[in-house]
């Protein structure tokens, strides 16, 4: 006679051993540098020498009609605890090294963002006399935002792709 014990354990068995009856996932829609975040994005701002008009964009972005936080963008205090940068402004000579240092702190693998026309390609501080160049010049960058300033609206835009929601 076989015991309602063993029937049990070969039920047991029989399931751990099926495949799984869930759907499989969706394809990933995933790329570039989207692909190195999965649903938020950390970000360290780096204002590299900006007129400040960038960051009043940026807050704006973060403040509750584009609210970039609920789509998974987040601005941290430390590279160290960041996925990439944000950086804004051309940058001047005397925050080449610092923007290199922090990129250098930032884990692998990082992203880097140029917001506003000034980090993209100088913009109308391009070729000053403090100059070194755009980010692109001093840090590889992954996603532009042009404009002079970006709407918050391109910003949030531009945080999406890289947290896919
Ligand atoms: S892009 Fe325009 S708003 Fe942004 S830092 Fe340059 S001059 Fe200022």
């Amino acid at each position: 006679m076989i015991s309602s014990s063993f029937v049990r354990r070969i039920s047991l068995m029989k399931a751990l051993l099926a495949r799984p009856v869930t759907e499989p996932a969706p394809p990933s829609t995933k790329t570039g540098a989207r692909s190195r975040s999965s649903g938020s994005v950390q970000l360290r701002h780096v204002d590299a020498g900006s007129c400040n008009g960038c960051e009043i964009e940026i807050a704006q972005a973060f403040a509750p009609v584009s609210d970039a936080g609920r789509f998974g963008a987040r601005l941290v205090a430390s590279p160290r605890h960041a996925d990439g940068l944000l950086v804004t402004g051309v940058v001047t000579k005397n925050m080449a090294v610092p923007l290199q240092k922090t990129f250098e702190a930032t884990p692998r693998p990082r992203v880097v963002v140029a917001c506003g026309d000034c980090a993209v390609n100088g913009g109308v501080f391009g070729g000053a006399y403090g100059v070194v160049g755009s980010v692109r010049d001093v840090v590889p960058v992954d996603v532009e935002i042009p404009g002079c300033p970006p709407e918050p609206s391109e910003i949030t835009e531009a945080l999406r792709s890289l947290t896919g929601r």
